[in-house]
């Protein structure tokens, strides 16, 4: 009999009361699989699969923001493709990620994966250097490029990640706005019986956050978190609800423009 503590069969088995025969879940009564569970747990796998999207929302927003800015800047106007090349622009900082979500069919800095991914093509500088380049050649597509990287940085530079190393070649510190060293929100915090325990310096929310290579592996080491998107984007909070509200100002950003 496999045991389980996390993933899809856990959350159904948990949330829902449904689990596939061969799964029984830690310090749980045994149970037994029932077909009257069977639509429900369905709803919870096309919920479950499709939550990863939610992270995703504000770059979208950020694609849709930058094509806007771009036909306002080189007076060109928008076509509705458009719209695909900029979501998909405001995606590609995250292609440093394939490699992790190949190897390990999800993303997150945790203990179980000490690295984050920010540290493959997360360099504003060279994104600046080419989105100049690309403004010179081709203004609209450029300008499209430069914006919509740029509010990517900017979405990764507060929220729910490991910040970026924004200052890099200078420095490869990571860099964060509004957030706390063991970059947690208060609410998650307190739910998880740490606040107490943490030192006035750690629970201090600062404008500025901003970790050394090392310190930044003993920090996910400790704090980083597997479920992180449902600690964040299963519930309204700060953070989840500047993205919503991001996405649903771009849908109706497309209508109107
Ligand atoms: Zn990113």
């Amino acid at each position: 009999m496999e045991t389980c503590q996390s993933g899809l069969s856990c959350f159904l088995a948990k949330e829902v009361g449904f689990t596939p025969p061969e799964v029984r879940i830690l310090s749980s009564p045994p149970f037994r699989a029932s077909t009257r569970h069977l639509p429900r747990a369905g709803f919870f796998v096309t919920m479950t699969s499709m939550k990863e999207i939610l992270a995703l929302l504000a770059d979208w927003a950020n694609g849709i923001f930058a094509v806007v800015l771009a036909s306002f800047i080189t007076s060109t106007e928008v076509v509705w493709w458009h719209f695909l090349i900029g979501i998909l622009i405001a995606m590609c900082p995250d292609l440093d990620a394939i490699p992790e979500l190949i190897k390990r069919k999800r993303l997150a800095a945790s203990a179980e994966h000490l690295s984050d991914h920010r540290e493959g093509l997360h360099y504003p500088v060279i994104f600046l250097v080419v989105g100049g380049i690309l403004v010179y050649l081709y203004p609209f597509y450029g300008w499209m490029f430069l914006i919509a990287v740029m509010l990517h940085f900017i979405n990764d530079l507060y929220g729910t990640g490991w910040g970026i190393p924004l200052l890099w070649p200078l420095t490869d510190r990571r860099y964060k706005l509004l957030g706390r060293r063991v970059n947690r929100m208060k609410s998650i915090l307190v739910e998880d019986g740490d606040w107490e325990k943490l030192p006035d310096s750690e629970r201090r929310l600062r404008l500025i956050v901003s970790w050394e290579k090392k310190e930044l592996t003993s920090y996910i080491q400790k704090w980083g978190m597997e479920n992180w998107i449902n600690r964040y984007y299963l519930n309204i909070n700060w953070i989840s609800g500047i993205e919503y509200g991001l996405f649903m100002f771009a849908i109706v950003l497309i209508f109107i423009y």
